[in-house]
């Protein structure tokens, strides 16, 4: 499964494909200013895709545009529409969309601030992020020794471009060393999310979540906190050390990518009392009501805009 489509919208037209071409000197590709989203559309009963939460996720793609101090020509309709024509007309019935915003060519040098914002939204069929095991029995994390972005050193509840290399830097550091995935830390040492992902651990019935302090406030964790409300499980939003992890029943990683993705291990430490495998009991319920919710299959759920 690649990234392939037919079509790419590129600032307010398809573009083939092969066509969809940037210029080297595009300032984005030097400086990482721009931003990003991770969207996705799930195939509803009635046979057409529906893209989960996308206002939320324009909304953010929007802000995080704006906290970049960067203007963009189109409104959260253009995009709405934009997004329904990129599934439309590539046929496709459950997608990732990737809407992104950059700085083309014009001037280089980071005072420079007249180039033009690109927007673009591609599409493709994308399946499990962490891969089709770990979506089933969950994957291993060890904790990184990369310290995640402090709030003031850029705008963390943005999804920017040049973040992710801070990300990166982890998710390779964590893949060299035989595991699947980080758990990074905040700069004072207390548990703040995946490379892309943000966390969630349960002991005793009772699940805790970093705040929306150090971390993306993801629209998947969003998800989970109201799933939890409505099944009368108890959750927590506050800091924690990666102890926590240690002592746990069991922990999930959550995103529009991962999904709810059970956390295995973390730091070769296999969570849960006895020795039984992930997912653990609030993980599977979760996961389950997840998979049907962005599929249209849960009744208070309807949060997904439909394309046909
Ligand atoms: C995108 C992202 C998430 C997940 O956010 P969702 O809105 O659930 O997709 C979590 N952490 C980071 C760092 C991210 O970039």
């Amino acid at each position: 499964m690649g990234i392939d489509s037919e079509f790419i919208w590129f600032d307010g037209e398809l573009v083939p494909f092969d066509q969809a071409n940037v210029h080297v000197l595009s300032h984005t590709l030097h400086y990482g200013l721009g931003a990003f989203e991770g969207i996705r559309a799930y195939t509803q009963p009635d046979g057409t895709p529906g893209i989960w939460r996308l206002e939320e996720h324009l909304e953010r793609f929007l802000d995080s545009i704006r906290m970049m101090r960067l203007d963009c020509a189109y409104s959260m309709d253009d995009l709405i529409e934009a997004c329904k024509l990129v599934l439309n007309k590539n046929g496709f019935k459950s997608a990732y969309l990737r809407p992104i915003a950059f700085l083309g060519k014009g001037a280089l040098g980071l005072g420079a601030r007249g180039n033009p914002l690109h927007v673009v939204i591609a599409a493709w069929e994308w399946g499990a992020y962490m891969g089709e095991d770990g979506l089933k029995n969950g994957v291993r994390l060890r904790t990184s020794t990369f310290v995640r972005n402090h709030p003031n050193s850029t705008m963390q509840r943005a999804k920017v471009v040049g973040h992710y290399v801070n990300s990166i830097m982890a998710r390779w550091e964590a893949n060299d060393d035989g595991f699947d995935e980080a758990l990074m830390l905040d700069q004072n040492g207390f548990v703040a999310e995946g490379t892309g992902e943000n966390v969630f651990v349960a002991r005793n019935g009772v699940v805790m979540t970093p705040p929306s302090l150090n971390i993306l406030p993801g629209i998947t964790r969003a998800t989970m906190l109201e799933l939890m409300k409505e099944e009368g499980i108890p959750c927590h939003a506050r800091l924690f050390a990666r102890d926590t992890f240690y002592v746990a029943d069991e922990a999930f990683m959550v995103g529009t990518a991962a999904e709810v993705t059970p956390i295995r291990s973390v730091d070769r430490i296999v969570l849960g009392h006895n020795g039984e495998t992930a997912p653990g009991p609030i993980t599977a319920r979760l996961q389950e009501l997840y998979n049907k919710a962005v599929r249209g299959q849960h009744p208070s759920m309807t949060r997904y805009i439909t394309v046909a």
